[in-house]
């Protein structure tokens, strides 16, 4: 089999799904498994609903607006549209009944509960409509196949059963289902953190031993940096796990850094390519020769924070403090996407998804003199040279790194 993966903006309206099916006319969908993201933005306008939920505001008229723009792509789509109609309607009554009902307090578990309808509309509407146009699939519910642990937001799979349920399900088919979600062992919806659906394809792919894996994008592959931000960018046409992992890693939003574990270690061959040229070639990631053409690579990471503790004592930073800064950092869900320290100073670069950043600087105030710069961006240049380094930004410097062939550098814009 083969696992295709489209994500938000592939399905963000009906001309989109129409063009979907086009995609899949030309690449070909028998013995496929296609798995879908939410609608366009829709992920973030549930995770709406669930902060004026927790706020106690209302929270009815976003879900009314999520609702509505589900029927209007599904009346664009469908000559008679009654029957899908109302099983979007389903799912948003189910949606209103848990969070009338709903008793828990763990804001976490209830994203997931909410978050997850986007997901199920869109596979819904998308199935529906291919099999009213002949492109004839089975829906499948992935949280009956991908078991996580209780780690709401984050779910860490289980292997061992996620294998196992595949290994039950009838090969030689057209499945489509959704992206991003999995269930822990009360059968509760888990995530699989933010834009996870090209991790579901890899898990997918690497429980069928897929001969391939396409994940289609809005660009034309990977590119050697995000056209959003830089000009001139070209097409990489070939990368290896290993560079797709770094550059991932490091922010190219491309791809989800957790994608290349499982693909890697079966050797399974993985595309990106652009739904818009379906037919070009766009890149292949996969087991050799790191980078082709090889070029310097950029990536930019925004919204990040520079925090610099100085020792109060003029005591060294050794390893026992850093390993309970590290243990506050983790507790607290915040991620560190570059450090540097010298005697008396450790220098963190942080993304702080969850909002505890404020909670950290209040544990360790006591202990550290602090100094925060916020909303600095956070630049890696990958096989940097000279030309290249001096064009990267344009902004004040504040820190500066280099690891092997990657250079990084913090920037206040
Ligand atoms: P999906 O629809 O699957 O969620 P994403 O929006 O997450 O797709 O990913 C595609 C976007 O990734 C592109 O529109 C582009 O702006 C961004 N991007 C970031 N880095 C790169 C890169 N190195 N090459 C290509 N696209 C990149
Ligand atoms: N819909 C989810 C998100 O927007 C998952 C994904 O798109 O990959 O994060
Ligand atoms: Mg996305």
């Amino acid at each position: 089999m083969k696992v295709f993966k489209f994500g938000g903006a592939s399905v963000k309206d009906a001309n989109s799904v129409k063009n979907l099916a086009e995609v899949l006319k030309t690449a070909g969908y028998k013995n496929t498994f296609l798995v879908i993201s939410a609608m366009g933005k829709t992920t973030n306008a549930l995770e709406e609903v669930v902060k004026l939920y927790f706020e106690k505001a209302d929270f009815t008229s976003k879900v009314i607006s999520i609702q509505q723009q589900h029927i209007a792509i599904a009346e664009e789509l469908f000559e008679n549209s009654e029957e899908i109609k109302k099983e979007i309607y389903i799912f948003f009554e189910d949606l209103n009944a848990f969070l009338r009902r709903n008793k828990s307090p763990n804001y976490d578990f209830v994203y997931d509960q909410v978050v997850c309808c986007g997901e199920l509309i869109s596979t819904k509407i998308v199935s529906a409509y291919l099999n009213s146009i002949e492109v004839k699939n089975t829906w499948l519910d992935v949280r009956d196949f991908i078991k996580t642990d209780d780690t709401y937001r984050e779910g860490k799979v289980n292997w061992e059963l996620t294998e196992e349920n595949f290994s039950r399900l009838q090969k030689n088919e057209f499945y489509v289902t959704q992206g991003f979600l999995g269930s822990d062992a009360n059968f509760f919806t888990t995530t699989l953190g933010r834009e996870g659906s090209d991790y579901t394809a890899a898990i997918i792919a690497y429980c069928l031993n897929a001969e391939g894996m396409t994940i289609w994008k809005d660009v034309p592959g990977v590119l050697n940096a995000d056209p959003r931000y830089f000009k001139d960018t070209q097409l990489l046409n070939k990368i290896s796990y290993e560079e797709a992992i770094e550059l991932a890693y490091y922010g190219a939003s491309v791809i989800h850094p957790k994608t290349m574990q499982p693909l890697r270690s079966k050797e399974i061959p993985f595309y990106v390519k652009s739904f818009i040229n379906p037919k070009e070639n766009g890149t292949q990631i996969g087991k050799g020769q790191l980078l082709e053409p090889f070029i310097p690579c950029f990536i930019i990471k925004k919204e990040q924070h520079l925090i610099t503790l100085t020792t109060l004592d003029f005591s060294f930073i050794t390893e026992d403090k850093i390993s309970a800064i590290f243990n506050l950092l983790h507790d607290l869900k915040i991620k560190v996407n570059m450090m540097q320290n010298s005697a008396i100073t450790l220098s963190l670069c942080v993304e702080d998804k969850y909002t505890q950043l404020d909670l950290f600087l209040e544990e360790i105030k006591n202990l550290y003199k602090v100094d925060l710069e916020k909303n600095v961006s956070l630049y890696t240049l990958r096989h940097f040279d000279e030309k290249s380094e001096a064009t990267i930004h344009s902004g004040q410097e504040l820190l500066r790194q280099i690891i092997k062939n990657t250079l990084q550098i913090i920037v206040k814009e």
